[in-house]
């Protein structure tokens, strides 16, 4: 049984106006995914974000490091826009949470 770990989950896809290197026919799709450190599947917090490259029409998939410079500057900058949902830091809020409980507590002693 797996207690803690890493996943990847799908973060976001969104069209580009980029055609594809490969069949110079379709526009290009980009995707992210986000890595994030559990503990009983519980997301403890994120520490990598990929973006990566998906053509329509031939299928090819491309991780940033395997793009054209240009391209890879261009989903490295688009990756800012992408935000990290609250929900890949639960146990961290969670550990807060308890932390800031048990400080009240003992305060109202
Ligand atoms: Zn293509």
């Amino acid at each position: 049984m797996i207690i803690f770990g890493t996943r990847n989950k799908f973060l976001t896809a969104f069209n580009t106006e980029q055609t594809c290197g490969h069949c110079n026919t379709g526009k290009l799709n980009l995707a992210y995914t986000i890595s994030y450190f559990h503990i009983f599947w519980i997301p403890m917090f994120p520490f990598g974000k990929k973006g990566m490259t998906q053509c329509p029409h031939c299928k090819q998939i491309l991780n940033a490091y395997e793009l054209a410079p240009e391209s890879r500057n261009y989903i490295n900058a688009q990756k800012s826009n992408v935000k990290t949902p609250l929900t890949y830091f639960a146990g961290l809020i969670l550990i807060g949470a308890l932390i800031l409980f048990v400080v009240v507590v003992n305060m109202l002693k």
